[in-house]
């Protein structure tokens, strides 16, 4: 029997890393996770959200979750953001590993009534589920949010006893989407330390936590792009709250997007007779890869961490 998500999980708490959860959104962005899970030897989480599973329907999800499985068992598909109960029961049924039911804009009460509803149909069927408490802010396929509502300890603790949730998403100051901060971000480490100290067995997932390195964002405008405020995470922030904080999944999805299409980008603008698309799809799966293999080795620090 391979090891479960459960288990990488609690390991992420215990040694400090994090599974880095990649959004996928054709074969080739998850080629790309898969190839820098084997270089790494890592596990991972390929998501996909309510919007990436109605574009590449559920049949194709499902068979290339289940095809990425067969290169490396370590990796785990789960469903971002879902926005009702009906589907995160699709996502369960479909054999997901894990499902996040995101009420973060309903009341506390009617948040904790939904969660706990997944939550007892996901477990009876041995899928994990992921709660959010708080907002953060900014827009991501199905989650658009003008300003951030910070998760409170207390409420945090109570959500996850009332809930049973098995990983909670904390709203500390992180961002969607690609223009994350008009000014330097503060993150409220402070608050992440009293939820830890409250819930010291649950894996913390952080959201919007995609870096948008300068270096890319140059290659997408040098090559016809326009995108004129874009800016993330900073790297080294983020290193020292997976490293310190039982922050044990980091959500990247923005990365993934902008890496692929700024390759894209280039490689028709320098090959422009080319006309065979595989030519420079796969010039843009092996650059996500290479992104995707820094992470894992320096950020997330998942590397060498499968154990079959
Ligand atoms: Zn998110």
């Amino acid at each position: 029997m391979e090891n479960n998500l459960k288990f990488y999980l609690d390991k992420a708490l215990k040694e400090h890393f994090a599974l880095g959860a990649f959004n996928f959104f054709n074969m080739e962005s998850l080629q790309a996770i898969i190839d820098a899970s084997l270089k790494t030897n890592s596990p991972a989480i390929m998501q996909v959200s309510e919007s990436a599973l109605r574009y590449m329907g559920e049949d194709f999800v499902t068979s290339l979750a289940k095809t990425a499985k067969k290169f490396n068992p370590a990796l785990f598909l789960h469903l971002d953001h879902g926005k009702s109960f009906e589907i995160c029961k699709k996502a369960v049924d479909l054999g997901f590993d894990s499902v996040m039911i995101d009420g973060s804009d309903l009341s506390f009460s009617q948040n904790e009534s939904l969660t706990k509803k997944v939550a007892l149909y996901a477990h009876s069927k041995g899928v994990l589920v992921e709660g959010e408490l708080g907002q953060i802010k900014g827009v991501e396929d199905d989650v658009d949010v003008a300003v951030n509502s910070f998760t409170s300890p207390e409420k945090a603790l109570e959500f996850v006893k009332k809930t049973n949730v098995d990983m909670l998403a904390v709203a500390i100051g992180t961002s969607h989407g690609i223009n994350k901060f008009s000014r330097p971000p503060c993150l409220r480490v402070d608050l992440l330390q009293q939820i830890e100290k409250l819930l010291p067995c649950t894996p913390l997932v952080l959201h919007g936590a995609s870096t948008i390195d300068k270096e890319i964002v140059k290659t997408f405008n040098d090559f016809g792009g326009k995108l004129e405020k874009a800016n993330g995470l900073s790297q080294e922030l983020l290193k020292k709250i997976v490293k310190e904080h039982n922050i044990a999944k980091v959500n990247t999805d923005s990365d993934l997007r902008l890496s692929f299409t700024s390759q894209l980008r280039k490689e028709l603008s320098e090959n422009r007779s080319e006309f065979n698309p595989r030519s420079y799809l796969d010039k843009a799966r092996e650059k996500t890869a290479q992104i995707l293999v820094y992470k894992m080795e320096n950020v997330f620090y998942s590397a060498k961490k499968k154990q079959l």
